[in-house]
């Protein structure tokens, strides 16, 4: 009897032991916004731990990197950032730059929108590209490709679990198309604080304006300036626009003010730079989009 009670205690530990050893040989993958993190563990399931610098609410372009920041990415076998100035002062090239770790940018082969800045004599690219799910599966294959660099004999598996989840982008569009034909085209005019839903306009028939530009920090040609909010209050009013929205990671002051002046009410908050909070309704990709859709709709219809 104690024999076999001895017995079962080292089969215990022989399996406790082994366990460990698995989840400690998981790769690690550090991606920097919420929304390539979903993207990361929509392809690896639980194969590799995939961590996020920013929480959800944060704003990328606003971001200031910590001492944790750089002991994170310090012990990640890959980097993946949005890229095109998304992060703010590219701060996740200079995390993992620091720590000489290998960064995949997720936005790369995306036809970008090009933005007039003021003052600026180039054009910038429109980093906010995922609001498109045709992008987003572009960032899907960009991840796919950087995780089979470093997991190559799982590489049946990712390209399973991304062809999956492909489809489940492809069954978003159609279904946002179908309930965006319930805006009528002279309604489809978007007023958000940030200039973040260009590609979703696109994709979706909308105009887009927004009193702060592309970006929220001080990047060229953006933040609010007089003439830009007057410019949005006056064409709030030209068009007859019913509801403008706030966003999720954005302050929400000045769209309140902005509202009031122009006579129109807040329509909703609606996830941008950031998904939402874990066990929320967005706190996926496919969530946030949802959910997004649904107020847009139910705004403006
Ligand atoms: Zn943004």
């Amino acid at each position: 009897m104690i024999r076999r009670t001895f017995l079962s205690l080292a089969v215990c530990l022989i399996a406790g032991t082994s366990l460990l050893a698995q989840e400690g040989d998981k790769k690690l993958i550090v991606c920097s916004t919420t929304q390539i993190a979903d993207f990361a563990r929509q392809v690896v399931g639980d194969r590799c731990e995939v961590q996020c610098v920013l929480a959800p609410g944060q704003d990328p372009h606003l971001y200031r990197t910590t001492a944790n920041d750089a002991r994170l990415v310090a012990k990640a076998d890959l980097c993946l950032q949005n890229g095109w100035h998304l992060e703010g002062n590219e701060w996740m090239e200079t995390l993992a730059k620091d720590a000489g770790k290998p960064l995949v940018t997720c936005i790369d082969g995306v036809q970008p929108i090009m933005l007039e800045v003021e003052g600026g004599e180039v054009p910038v690219k429109d980093p906010h590209a995922w609001f498109s799910p045709k992008n987003a599966g572009v960032y899907v294959k960009n991840i796919l490709n950087a995780v089979v660099q470093i997991e190559p004999d799982h590489k049946a598996e990712f390209t399973a679990r991304a062809e999956l989840y492909l489809e489940q982008l492809r069954t978003l569009h159609l279904w946002s198309s179908r309930q965006i034909s319930n805006v009528p085209p002279e309604q489809r005019i978007l007023v958000t604080s940030h200039d973040a839903f260009n590609y979703f306009c696109q994709a979706y028939g909308f105009e887009s304006a927004a009193p702060e530009g592309w970006s929220t920090g001080a990047e060229l040609g953006a933040g609010v300036t007089a003439s830009s909010r007057r410019e949005t209050v006056e064409s709030i009013r030209k068009h007859g626009v019913k509801a403008i929205f706030v966003e999720t990671s954005v302050n929400k002051k000045m769209i309140r003010e902005i509202a009031s002046e122009a006579g129109v009410v807040v329509g909703g908050e609606l996830y941008s730079d950031s998904m939402g909070e874990a066990g929320s309704a967005g706190e996926t990709y496919v969530g946030m989009m949802r959910e997004n859709v649904l107020t847009i709709v139910g705004s403006l219809r």
